[in-house]
């Protein structure tokens, strides 16, 4: 008998982990942060639910913090074993990881500025920037769809997932007394409207599911929609002269952009401006998706490689696609932006607006009627760029307040998870004996909505709680 005990993304879309046993071996599903308000990150200050150093292996899904996070803790709780993950995976934690330990670092010297002031004890930061360089000494980078042993009767495959580079579908295979059984984790889903992914991969069998379910509860805007509103903002931008800002994530929205822009680019419709790349992480995540060019969906890669040849350019496939790119490293490149009143298009973090190099170009371009601002990703409750999209027509920056006279537009169809109709889509594919289903990473009304819309499939999903184990 093996055992599944959800530890995370059970109340939430956060803190991905699952705990799985199978004989003598022990196998640890993601290890995520906890993200979103301080009570839900205070959870990432505890122990981890169970002893790391009996832990056998890890298996990360994909890049993003809220599954691969807390891995440098994993290994400060005595955790010793190797973590597989796909190639792109690997690269992009690097990225992600040494970005969250300087974050973490710089927060805590805040707070301890103040604690040192009113005589109180200092804190330590989650984790620092040695504790991800010996992090990363553990992980494995295999390739998809091959199947490999990673523990004693464990086998592991990744499916390709299409939610960001190199995100995957874990499949499972635990062999107990000559019996194979086999659990699937659908990692995140994505989008199969989004750019330069493919579709996630389609699984016919398993014993035991785990199903993403953060869009469970409603559908996408289409692309054709979203694409034809983005073009009229662009339109918009060239007649009245002013500049647009996308704020946004630095893994996978970013690049869809750029692609998108591209695009427009090469129809002729993005003449007048210049598109300046302003965070070096999105840089640097460019960058690698650039090297895994040849894991995008075939119609996208021609697509960039048709346009490359045609102009018979030296650089490189996506900058002679979009040859208005521009990456603003430094910070000197970036405030230079601000002396810009017309004709850039400035994609710059964070996705919502509450840090990074994005609040300084509303500081200078928020009051300036022609100015366009698009959002292109969610925007939780209490962020400035909810606040923004809510109407606000003040924004606060140091002691300065910006009155926001700019336009404000909202793109809809931009996410990177499946939407209800493309999960129920890809359940349908589990044709003989359909597995246990066990809903997970999703708020409460979503997995409701989700689990309404399978179970009239024939499903019958289960919403697991925090802690909860299954025996299968
Ligand atoms: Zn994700």
């Amino acid at each position: 008998m093996a055992k599944l005990t959800f530890f995370g993304a059970i109340e939430g879309v956060t803190g991905s982990m699952y705990l799985l046993r199978a004989g003598d071996s022990r196998l640890l599903l993601d290890c995520g942060l906890f993200q979103g308000r301080r009570a839900e990150e205070e959870a990432n200050h505890k122990p981890l639910p169970f002893d790391a150093s009996k832990v056998d292996a890890m298996v990360l899904s994909h890049a993003h913090l809220d599954h691969s996070g807390r891995i440098p803790l994993l290994l400060g709780e005595g955790f010793s074993g190797p973590i597989y993950m796909t190639r792109p995976t690997s690269d992009l934690i690097e990225v992600l990881l040494k970005d969250a330990a300087s974050l973490q670092e710089r927060d805590a010297e805040w707070e301890n500025r103040r604690r040192r002031r009113s005589g109180k004890e200092e804190i330590e930061p989650l984790y620092r920037l040695e504790d991800v360089e010996e992090a990363l000494t553990y992980c494995q980078g295999v390739p998809y769809r091959k199947r490999i042993n990673i523990a004693e009767g464990v086998d592991v495959r990744f499916a390709d997932a299409g939610h960001i580079l190199g995100s995957a579908i874990v499949e499972i295979f635990i062999t107990e007394s000559g019996q194979e059984k086999k659990l699937v984790f659908s990692g995140d889903l994505g989008n199969s409207q989004a750019a330069l992914l493919r579709d996630p991969d389609i699984i016919e069998s398993a014993d035991i599911l785990l199903l993403e379910s953060t869009y469970g509860d409603r559908d996408h805007r289409t692309m054709e929609e979203t694409l034809a509103e983005f073009e009229d903002v662009i339109e918009e931008a060239t007649r009245n002269g002013g500049n647009i800002l996308i704020p946004s994530f630095a893994v996978g929205r970013t690049q869809e952009i750029i692609f998108r822009l591209g695009e427009l680019y090469q129809k002729g419709k993005l003449k007048h401006q210049a598109i300046y790349l302003d965070s070096p992480m999105a840089i640097a995540v460019t960058e690698i998706y650039h090297r895994y060019q040849d894991m995008y969906n075939e119609e996208d890669r021609d697509t960039i490689e048709t346009f490359a040849k045609r102009t018979a350019s030296k650089k490189r496939s996506l900058h002679a696609f979009l040859p208005t790119l521009r990456y603003s490293c430094t910070t000197e490149e970036s405030m230079a932006l601000n002396k810009l009143a017309s004709g850039a298009i400035i994609i710059a973090g964070s996705g919502m607006c509450n840090g990074g190099r994005i609040r300084h170009h509303l500081k200078h371009n928020l009051w300036r009627k022609q100015s366009h601002v698009v959002f292109v990703g969610f925007q939780a409750m209490g962020t400035p760029g909810r606040a923004l999209v809510d109407g606000d027509k003040t924004f606060k920056i140091g002691g300065d307040t910006i009155a926001v006279t700019a336009s404000i537009h909202t793109l809809g169809g931009f996410s990177a998870h499946a939407s209800q109709s493309q999960l129920l889509d890809w359940l349908s594919h589990f044709k003989v004996n359909k597995p246990r289903l066990f809903l997970v990473h999703g708020e409460a009304d979503a997995k409701r909505a989700l689990k309404e819309a399978t179970d009239k499939n024939g499903w019958n999903a289960t919403i697991p709680t925090l802690g909860q184990s299954v025996d299968f």
